[in-house]
């Protein structure tokens, strides 16, 4: 008998919809599921590094997102206390970051995988996993209220999030675990102007970002190691304000807004799971979770949908064996995302850098060069794997030549 479906792809955000969208393109038949509706909001904080940008462009929807009134972010701003280092994100040809709030693009994402040919299908809960013989053949699941429907397809695709109902059910391999490291609470400010600046401030066992977002509000999200999460918790108030207080002139440009939302916060454990076997896949979360500090999670979910719809298609389409396309999805995946892993998770122990990091930093505020190449590896722009050695010794070298200091020797 012949499958409705090529796909069935579970969760409708970040990753979900563009992986839909991308398969509906090709000429697939295809059904994405969600038990949310849209737009709704999630427990996220929303930057969208040039990457993402780009890829939002390549998919004909960055005049959307434009549309929705969502400001530009063209300026980073990393701000350790002793100096700060400035710099643009992006490329010349995608120089700005946004900051989208989730209703908003989840749901451009959602209405552009419908366009494409989608079948959606919202507030439905996928309950359990089909399989015959250990493969995969489709979901059983019901509509909010509805009985018990089962759905086959060619391949199932895990986009549902860190805490995966795909993952649990397959028990794929999991490797470079690492437990949660940080703990963040964000809200939205009125009154906070930012003028295209994402601002983040740095301090020992203490961080905090704002951000511009839709509708004149600033995003504001702080934090502290997991090891205070518990005893924080019973006043995150208390504790967000205290953070803010560190960096006494934007606490008063705090101050002098208003807060408009309550406090959203939230912990997550970083991993890598093996994403892809017998009858299924995972992208984003679901396959890859790292903290936000570094705030990579959507570009990504987006570069996973456009590697993992490659994929699909290979095998759709006859051209190679599912195992070969996806072993090559997996590898580029990994190969792409593990410096900026491994940066995410030292960075999001909050410990203060080591001396010689400090001076390398100290050296970096003084050289725009090298200043816009630290801000574009924090974008994801470029990989922490070309912040290399040589650049490190062409940074230092040339804070030692402007300042006759020994910074050059460290190295
Ligand atoms: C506090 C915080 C701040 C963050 N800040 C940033 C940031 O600034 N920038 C950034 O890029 N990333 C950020 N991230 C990460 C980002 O939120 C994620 O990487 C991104 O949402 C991943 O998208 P996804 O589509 O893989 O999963 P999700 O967004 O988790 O979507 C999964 C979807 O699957 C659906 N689903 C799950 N199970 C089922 C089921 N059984 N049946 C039906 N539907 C189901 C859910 O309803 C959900 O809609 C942050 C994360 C957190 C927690």
């Amino acid at each position: 008998m012949a499958l409705r479906y090529d796909a069935i792809v579970l969760g409708a955000r970040c990753a979900g919809s563009p992986t839909g969208m991308l398969l509906a393109r090709k000429g697939y038949r295809v059904l994405v599921v969600d038990r949310a509706t849209f737009p709704s909001d999630t427990v996220s904080t929303h930057i969208v590094h040039p990457p993402g940008v780009a890829a939002l462009s390549r998919w004909g929807l960055l005049d959307r997102l434009e549309g929705t009134g969502c400001p530009p972010v063209h300026t980073y701003v990393f701000d350790f206390g002793p100096f700060a280092i400035t710099g643009s994100p992006g490329t010349d040809e995608y120089p700005a970051a946004y900051c989208p709030r989730r209703t908003i693009l989840d749901k451009l994402l959602v209405d552009a995988a419908a366009d494409a040919g989608a079948e959606i299908r919202e507030r439905f809960t996928v309950e359990e996993l089909l399989f015959e013989g250990g493969c995969v053949m489709g979901v059983k699941g019901r509509s909010k209220g509805g009985a018990s429907v089962s759905e086959q397809a060619k391949v199932v695709v895990g986009a549902d999030g860190r805490n995966s109902l795909v993952a649990d059910a397959v028990r794929p391999e999991h490797y470079d675990e690492k437990p949660p490291l940080l703990c963040g609470y964000y809200t939205y400010w009125s009154g906070l102007p930012m003028h295209g600046r994402f601002e983040n401030y740095v301090r020992p066992y203490r961080g905090f970002a704002a951000v511009p977002t839709h509708d004149d509000l600033t995003l504001v999200i702080a934090g502290w190691p997991y090891s205070e999460f518990e005893a924080n918790r019973k006043d995150v108030e208390g504790n967000y304000l205290a953070v803010l207080d560190l960096v006494p002139e934007f606490a008063d440009r705090a101050r002098r807004g208003r807060r408009e939302a309550r406090f959203v916060g939230a912990t997550v454990p970083n991993f890598f799971r093996r994403p892809y076997g017998r009858g299924w896949a995972l992208v984003g979360d679901a396959g890859y979770n790292k903290d936000f500090i570094t705030a990579q999670g959507i570009t990504d979910a987006f570069r996973d949908a456009e590697r993992c719809a490659t994929a699909l298609d290979e095998f759709l389409s006859g051209a190679r064996s599912f195992d070969e396309a996806m072993r090559d999805y997996q590898r580029a995946r990994d190969e792409q995302a593990r410096p900026m892993y491994e940066l995410t998770c030292q960075l999001a122990t909050l410990e203060p850098p080591p001396r010689e990091m400090v001076e390398l930093f100290a050296a970096t505020s003084g050289n725009q060069k090298a200043m816009e190449a630290f801000v574009r590896m924090n974008a994801g722009t470029i990989s922490p794997a070309e912040f290399s050695p040589e650049n490190v010794r062409e940074i230092m070298s040339a804070a030692h030549a402007r300042s006759g200091s020994s910074a050059g020797d460290q190295f």
